[in-house]
């Protein structure tokens, strides 16, 4: 697991590091997936650092909610609230940055079965 000083999406959260963020509220930001996979594919990830979404629940519950509220305003704006939202745990489930991110996918009709 990334130490959070080392975390690229911690980064995002510090401002030390430039990102476009779409939309936030107190305890999360969004900002766009650097290779999308959908014409709507934005990340939304507490501003506080945990692994992953099950660690997030565990921790903080409410900072979850907050973190869906976010998601779902994303959708309402940019793909009329009808979206996908992914939370991949683990390597072999494709995640990649160990600071919990949803996936918020969108805009066109979207396929099912994983890759
Ligand atoms: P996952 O594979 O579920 O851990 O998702 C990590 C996501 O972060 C991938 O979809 C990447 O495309 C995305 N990503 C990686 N680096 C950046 C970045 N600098 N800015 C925005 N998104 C990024
Ligand atoms: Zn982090």
């Amino acid at each position: 697991m990334s130490l959070p000083l080392d975390c690229l999406f911690c980064k995002f959260v510090a401002g030390t590091l430039a990102t476009e963020i779409v939309a936030q509220n107190e305890r999360a930001i969004a900002f766009r997936d650097i290779n999308p996979q959908a014409p709507v594919h934005v990340l939304v990830i507490p501003r506080e650092h945990y692994a992953d979404v099950a660690t997030l629940a565990a921790a903080d519950p409410q900072a979850l909610a907050d973190l869906i509220e976010l998601a779902q305003e994303v959708a309402l704006d940019e793909a009329d609230g009808e979206y996908r939202l992914i939370f991949n745990s683990g390597p072999l489930a494709g995640q990649s940055v160990f600071h919990v991110h949803g996936h918020v996918l969108g805009g066109r009709k979207l396929g099912w079965t994983p890759a």
